[in-house]
């Protein structure tokens, strides 16, 4: 994890060093413990299948009554044996998705090794995005409206060694003028396609240099997450390839092309908070950088739906026990 530069300036780190930034994570194990226990009380046993498992507030392991399993209640949940407190490994996570620290910026403020700290976050971010949609789901609101769908004015790269392009932003100019590409040794390039919908943001990551286009895997998870769909709004470029497209595969009908694109100012809005995110992930390959594209899009859209960390942890505890059966 050799770094040309410093995580953070050399004052910082010697704060951290002195041990002036200290982390107290207790409130938040506490509240992933409360939860967890919940979810064992209302879930089967995984050795018998039986629904009689029992917790206890001063105990740590959780019992089956039919078949006497206990396992601790992080057993089968990313918080399980990871030389972390369940509040620091959310914690990890939380900093990785939720603010602009990379993962080697969050490695000396929990004093852990990389290795301990990278596979917390990406455990606890696989669960998230298996639980997401079934918490979405759950959450009381209503998602109406036209879905905007855009693709990157920029093809983000997981390339090494090389500074990321300038921003040269033409104003007024149409979305797709100041397009640059990340070249790196490796030549891991990304295009990254988003739909937006009320207060829903779907990222995916499309791959290769040879982009083809494909708007449909977003607008159908988009779909799958607020049905029914109605209205997409695109613009010109993206619309003329789909109705290319829509030759052969008809999928969306009521696709609408808006010719200026000030209809899609949605996505546009949400790749202009994203590209500053995903510059700290210079160096991490095309599958990781396209899992941490996805990772933007949900906790955007908790945020945006007003939703809190309890709703994170639910998306990680129920994406943990989906796993398991
Ligand atoms: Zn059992």
């Amino acid at each position: 994890m050799a770094s040309t530069q410093p995580a953070f300036g050399g004052m910082f780190r010697q704060l951290i060093e002195l041990g002036v930034i200290e982390i107290n994570t207790e409130p938040l194990d506490d509240l992933i413990e409360r939860r967890l226990k919940e979810f064992w009380e209302n879930t089967s046993c995984p050795r018998c299948g039986h629904q009689h498992l029992m917790t206890s507030e001063t105990r740590d392991r959780v019992r089956c009554r039919e078949c006497n399993f206990n396992p601790v209640y992080t057993y089968g949940t990313p918080f399980h044996e990871k030389h972390l407190s369940c509040g620091e490994v959310l914690l990890a996570f939380l900093l990785y998705a939720d603010t602009l620290l990379s993962i080697n910026q969050i490695v000396p403020l929990l004093g852990r090794t990389y290795k301990t700290v990278h596979t917390a976050i990406r455990d606890v971010e696989a669960a998230i995005q298996r639980g997401f949609p079934v918490v979405w789901e759950l959450l009381d609101q209503t998602i109406d409206g036209p879905t905007q769908v855009d693709e990157s004015g920029r093809v983000c790269s997981g390339y090494k060694g090389q500074e990321p392009p300038r921003n040269s932003r033409s104003r007024g100019g149409s979305s797709r003028s100041g397009r640059s590409r990340w070249r790196g040794r490796h030549g891991d390039q990304l295009t990254l396609v988003a739909a937006c919908r009320d207060s829903l943001r779907v990222i995916r990551g499309q791959r290769g240099i040879d982009y083809s286009g494909d708007l449909n895997p977003v607008v159908q998870e988009a779909e799958d997450l607020s049905q029914p769909l109605g209205e997409v709004w695109t613009d010109g470029l993206q619309a003329y390839r789909e109705m290319e497209r829509d030759h052969r595969t008809v999928i969306h009908k009521e696709w609408y092309v808006s010719a200026d694109g000030v209809h899609i100012n949605q996505a546009e809005c949400l790749f202009s908070l994203i590209q500053p995110w995903l510059r700290k992930f210079r160096g991490l390959s095309k599958q990781g950088l396209e899992q941490a594209a996805h990772t933007f899009g949900i906790v955007r859209s908790l945020t945006l739906a007003g939703e809190s960390v309890d709703s994170a942890i639910d998306c990680l505890v129920i994406g943990s026990f989906h796993s398991s059966t």
